[in-house]
C-alpha cells in the first residue's frame, strides 16, 4: 500500500483510498504526467520511464488524517489532512501546506509532484512534497485555525523533519491578511508559527523544520514578496531573451494575494504597466495602468479590491482573456483552459500559480504561438527564499534583505539559462524543457544513490 496512514482517525468508506483506489489513482496520475512529459522525454530515458512505473508506486507515501477541533461555538468540526512525499532522491522533501476548501489527495499528489521537479529546476537541495487541509480559511476563527493547525501538526510530527520534509506556506497558509476572514483587518494568519511551536513540542526547538516563518520566528527577510520577487525576475529573463523589455509590456495579472500583489508591486516598479488585476472579490481594468500602491491600500482596507476608483470593474471571467502583452495567473490551477485558452491575447504567459493551463490548453496556445514559462520555473522564487531560510536557520546566521534578493535573482538567472539550454539540446519548449531539467536532475540522484541499476 503506497499510501500510509499514521495515526489517524478510522474513515468508514474512505478507508478503500488507502488500498486499491489509491494504486489505481497513482497510475491515473502518473500517466497523465508521463502524457504531460511527452513520450520522447520518456523514450529517450526508458531507464526513467522503468523507475517511474515501477517505484513510483512504492515511493509516494501519504498520511491522510482526520483533525478534530472545538469550534469558538463550542461544536466539534472534523477537518481532513494531507501530507504527501513524491521524492527525496536530492535531498528533504519540501513544499507547502494549502488551507483550501478543494483539497482533495489527488490534488495534493500531483502539488508533491510538482514540487519534487521545482526544486530540482531550481536546483536546490530537496526532493518534493504538499500537505493541505480541506478547510474555508476565511470562515474560520483566528484561534480555531491555531487548533485545526496544531492539531493537524500533532498527526503529521512524525513524518515532517529538518532532513526529511520541509513544509512552508501555500495558498491559504500565506503570511498576508485572510481577506474574508471573520476576524478584524489586522488578522495575519501564523500557520508556520503554530507548526514551528507544536512541532517543537516533540522535538525541542527546531526553527528549520518549517520555512515561510514570521521573521521574529527564524523567517528569512524577502521570503515574503520571494514568490513574486522570482516572477519579476523570471519575466525579465524570458523578455530579455525576445529582445523585449520590461517598461514596454503591458501586464494582466489574475489573484492578488501574497504571489499576485508582490507581483504587481515589482512589476510596477521596474516600470511595467498592469492593465488588469482581479481577485476573488472582482476585477478592475485601466488601460493607462493600475496605480498598485493605491490599490493595496484599498485591498487592505476593504478586502479585497471590489470597489477601486482608480479603474473600471470588469467582468472577472474576462480577465485572462484581456488584451495584453503578458498574463500572469497567480491564483488556482486550471484556470487557463480549451474554454478559453483560444481567446487569450497576451504573447506570454508566467505562471506564478501551479498548474494554471491544463494540457489541452498547453497545446491550442502553443500552436497560436504564445510563450508560456512554466509553473515549476516561473514560481520557484518562492521555494528558493524557503531555502535560504532554512540554510540561516541551520547555520544559525541571518542574511539581509540585501543578500536574499541577490542570491534569488542569481538562482533565477542561472535557472533560465539552464531552462533555455534543455529546450535548445532538446528542440522543445519551455515546459518540455523545464521538465527535462527536473526529471534528468532527479534522475542523475536516483541512480547516484544505487537506488536504480
Ligand atoms: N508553496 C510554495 C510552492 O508551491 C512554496 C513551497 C516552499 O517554500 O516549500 O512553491
Amino acid at each position: 500500500i503506497p499510501f500510509r496512514e499514521i495515526k489517524a482517525l478510522p474513515f468508514a468508506k474512505d478507508d478503500q483510498f488507502m488500498t486499491f483506489e489509491r494504486i489505481i489513482l497513482s497510475k491515473k496520475l502518473l500517466h497523465s504526467t508521463l502524457t504531460f512529459l511527452g513520450i520522447d522525454v520518456i523514450l529517450e530515458h526508458s531507464w526513467i520511464e522503468r523507475s517511474l512505473f515501477t517505484d513510483f508506486l512504492i515511493t509516494l507515501y501519504g498520511m491522510k488524517v482526520e483533525c478534530t477541533i472545538p469550534k469558538d461555538d463550542g461544536t466539534l468540526a472534523s477537518y481532513v489532512g494531507f501530507r504527501v512525499q513524491h521524492d527525496n532522491a536530492r535531498g528533504p522533501m519540501k513544499g507547502g501546506i494549502r488551507y483550501h476548501h478543494e483539497v482533495d489527495p489527488d490534488e495534493v499528489n500531483a502539488l508533491a509532484q510538482l514540487m519534487t521537479w521545482k526544486t530540482a529546476v531550481a536546483n536546490i537541495p530537496y526532493g518534493g512534497a504538499k500537505g493541505g487541509i480541506g478547510c474555508d480559511p476565511g470562515e474560520l476563527s483566528i484561534s480555531e485555525l491555531e487548533r485545526l493547525t496544531r492539531v493537524f501538526t500533532q498527526k503529521i510530527h512524525d513524518l515532517i523533519g529538518i532532513h526529511t520534509d520541509v513544509p512552508a506556506p501555500d495558498m491559504g497558509t500565506n503570511p498576508q491578511l485572510i481577506l474574508t476572514s471573520k476576524i478584524c483587518s489586522m488578522a495575519f494568519t501564523q500557520t508556520m508559527a503554530w507548526i514551528l511551536d507544536e512541532y517543537s513540542k516533540f522535538h525541542g526547538y527546531s526553527p528549520a523544520v518549517v520555512t515561510g516563518k514570521p521573521v521574529d520566528l527564524g523567517g528569512s527577510l524577502g521570503r515574503d514578496a520571494a514568490t513574486g520577487r522570482g516572477v519579476l525576475f523570471a519575466t525579465q529573463a524570458l523578455l530579455a531573451e525576445c529582445g523585449k523589455n520590461i517598461t514596454d509590456q503591458r501586464f494582466v495579472i489574475q489573484g492578488f494575494g501574497n504571489v499576485g500583489s508582490w507581483a504587481a508591486q515589482l512589476i510596477c516598479e521596474a516600470g511595467g504597466k498592469v492593465i488588469a488585476i482581479s481577485d476573488v472579490t472582482g476585477a478592475i481594468k485601466n488601460n493607462k495602468g493600475l496605480d498598485i500602491p493605491r490599490l493595496l491600500k484599498h485591498s487592505t482596507a476593504k478586502r479585497g479590491i471590489k470597489g477601486f476608483d482608480g479603474g473600471d470593474a470588469i467582468d472577472p471571467k474576462s480577465l485572462l482573456t484581456e488584451d495584453c502583452d503578458v498574463l500572469i495567473p497567480a491564483a488556482l490551477g486550471g484556470v487557463i483552459n480549451r474554454e478559453n485558452a483560444n481567446d487569450i491575447k497576451a504573447k506570454f504567459i508566467i505562471e506564478a500559480a501551479n498548474h494554471p493551463t491544463d494540457p489541452e490548453a498547453d497545446e491550442i496556445l502553443a500552436k497560436k504561438g504564445v510563450l508560456i514559462l512554466p509553473d515549476i520555473f516561473a514560481n520557484s522564487g518562492g521555494v528558493t527564499v524557503s531555502y535560504f531560510e532554512w540554510v540561516q536557520n541551520i547555520q544559525g546566521f541571518m542574511w539581509d534583505e540585501e543578500k536574499v534578493n541577490s542570491e534569488l535573482k542569481t538562482y533565477m538567472t542561472t535557472g533560465f539559462k539552464d531552462l533555455k539550454d534543455m529546450c535548445k539540446t532538446h528542440n522543445c519548449d519551455l515546459r518540455m524543457g523545464a521538465f527535462t531539467l527536473g526529471v534528468n536532475r532527479v534522475a542523475r540522484a536516483t541512480v547516484l544513490r544505487g537506488w536504480e541499476a
